[in-house]
C-alpha cells in the first residue's frame, strides 16, 4: 500500500503547510523595511503565543542554545542553583550548570515520574539562586507541576531581597500546556520552533521577567553570541543584534497567523485551542493504547506526548521500526536508559483527529506483528472513538466548534 512519510516525534513535528511556503521563497534584507516589520510583528504576537507580558527574544538555535543563555546569563561560577531532573532533558540542565561552574545540587525522581512539591520546597532555600525545571519532560512524557513548583520558589528567597529565579524548559510545553507565565511568576521560560509551531528546527525564544533582567547586570558568566541584554537592546530598536534566521521568522509568522485563526483572530485564544487540541489528542491516544493491553509509562501524562511502555519482552525498537516498515510512520524510541523499553507518540502542533484515529489503528496491526499475539482490531480506535464523542458532546476541547 502507498505509504506517507508522518512524524509523530515530539520534535521536529508535522510542519505546517503554510509555513513551509512562506518561508520556500523568503529572501529580505534583515536591516531594511523588507523584514523589520516582520521581525518586529513576531516578537509581539510571540508575547500572546506565550501568554505573557515579559520581553520575548527570539534566537537562531536549537532549543539547547536558549537553555545555554539561561545558565549563562542568569548564574556565575559558583553560584548555588538546584536542578529538579526527571530524564534525560532534565540531565541536560545538569550538564549545563556544571559546564558554567555552578554549584548544582539535583533533586532526581526516576524516569516516569514527577516530583514531590514537599521535596522541592525543602531544597530551596534563599541561597539558591536558580531553579531549572522542564515543563514537559519530553524523555519519558511526564507533567511537572510547574505551578506548584513556581509557587514555592516564589515563597522563598524574596523576604531577603536574594529572589531564586525558576527557569522553565518548556520546549515541548509550550502549546501543550495551560501555562500561566506572568501569574505564577516564571522568570524564565523557553520554547523551540520544531515543537508546537509546526515550523522546522532553527529558533528557539524566551520570554524573560524584569526579575531576571536584573540578574543579568550582576551575573558575570561568559557569553556573547547568547548576551540576552545586547539581544533586548536590538529588539527595543525593532531589530536583532545579528543576522536572525529570516526565513525562519516568515515561517513563525505564518504559523501564528493559523494558531490565531484557531482562535478566530485571537491569538491568546488560539494558542489555548492549541493546548486543547493536543489534550484530545493525548487522551485519545491513552485510551487507545490501554484498550489494547499496553501501559502508560509516564505518570502524570502530559499532552505533548504519550509514552508507552512496551510490552513484555518486546525491544521497543522493534514496534518503531514496524511503524516505519508498515506505514513509514516515525514515532521516537525511548532516549538513554529507556532505549527498548518504551516508544512515544507526540500530539505536539499540527496533529488532528485523523492522526491520532490513524496512528491508533496502525498501532493495532503493529502490536499484533511484534508480538505475535492476537489482538481485537478497532479496539483501541473504538476506545478513541469514545473519548471523542464525548469531547464532542461537551463541546469542549475542539477546534473549530
Ligand atoms: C526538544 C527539546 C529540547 C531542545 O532540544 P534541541 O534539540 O536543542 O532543540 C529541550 N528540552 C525539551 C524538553 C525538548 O523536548
Amino acid at each position: 500500500m502507498l505509504r506517507k512519510n508522518r512524524l509523530f516525534t515530539p520534535g521536529p513535528t508535522p510542519l505546517l503547510p503554510a509555513a513551509q511556503t512562506a518561508m520556500a521563497s523568503f529572501t529580505a534584507h534583515h536591516r531594511t523595511a523588507d523584514f523589520l516589520p516582520l521581525f518586529q510583528r513576531v516578537l509581539a504576537e510571540k508575547k500572546d503565543f506565550g501568554g505573557t507580558q515579559n520581553d520575548v527574544l527570539v534566537l537562531a538555535s536549537s532549543g539547547t542554545g536558549v537553555m545555554e543563555a539561561s545558565v549563562s546569563n542568569l548564574t556565575s561560577p559558583g553560584d548555588k542553583v538546584l536542578v529538579l531532573t526527571a530524564g534525560k532533558f532534565g540531565e541536560r540542565w545538569t550538564g549545563l550548570a556544571k559546564a558554567f561552574g555552578c554549584n548544582v545540587d539535583v533533586l532526581s525522581v526516576p524516569y516516569g515520574q514527577t516530583f514531590s512539591l514537599n521535596e522541592i520546597r525543602a531544597k530551596i532555600t534563599p541561597d539558591v539562586k536558580a531553579v531549572f525545571v522542564q515543563a514537559t519532560e519530553s524523555s519519558t512524557g511526564a507533567r511537572h507541576d510547574v505551578e506548584g513548583i513556581a509557587k514555592i520558589v516564589r515563597a522563598t528567597g524574596g523576604a531577603s531581597g536574594n529572589d531564586t529565579l525558576l527557569v522553565v524548559d518548556a520546549i515541548t510545553g509550550l502549546g501543550t500546556t495551560h501555562l500561566d507565565v506572568d501569574g505564577w511568576g516564571v522568570d524564565f521560560i523557553i520554547g523551540g520552533s520544531q515543537k508546537a509551531l509546526m515550523m522546522p528546527p532553527g529558533l528557539a525564544y524566551c520570554a524573560v521577567s524584569e526579575r531576571a533582567w536584573k540578574r543579568m547586570d550582576a551575573t558575570t558568566s561568559p557569553r556573547y553570541y547568547f548576551d540576552l541584554r545586547k539581544e533586548r537592546k536590538s529588539a527595543a530598536k525593532g531589530e536583532s543584534a545579528y543576522t536572525p534566521a529570516t526565513s525562519l521568522f516568515a515561517a513563525l509568522g505564518a504559523a501564528l497567523d493559523f494558531i490565531r485563526g484557531m482562535g478566530n483572530g485571537d491569538l491568546a485564544k488560539g494558542r489555548e485551542a492549541l493546548v486543547n487540541n493536543a489534550e484530545l489528542c493525548a487522551a485519545m491516544t491513552r485510551a487507545g493504547a490501554k484498550a489494547l493491553g499496553l501501559s502508560l509509562f509516564s505518570s502524570p501524562p502530559a499532552a505533548a506526548l504519550t509514552a508507552i511502555t512496551s510490552p513484555d519482552g518486546i525491544d521497543s525498537g522493534k514496534i518503531v521500526k514496524e511503524f516505519r516498515e508498515l506505514f513509514d510512520a516515525v514515532v521516537a524510541n525511548g532516549q538513554g536508559e529507556m532505549k527498548g523499553q518504551l516508544f512515544r507518540i507526540a500530539h505536539i502542533g499540527y496533529y488532528d483527529y485523523l492522526d491520532t484515529v490513524g496512528i491508533l489503528a496502525a498501532l493495532e496491526h503493529v502490536l499484533a506483528r511484534t508480538t505475535g499475539r492476537a489482538v481485537e482490531y478497532g479496539a483501541a480506535v473504538k476506545a478513541a472513538q469514545v473519548v471523542y464523542a464525548q469531547a464532542l458532546a461537551d463541546k469542549r476541547q475542539l477546534v473549530g466548534v
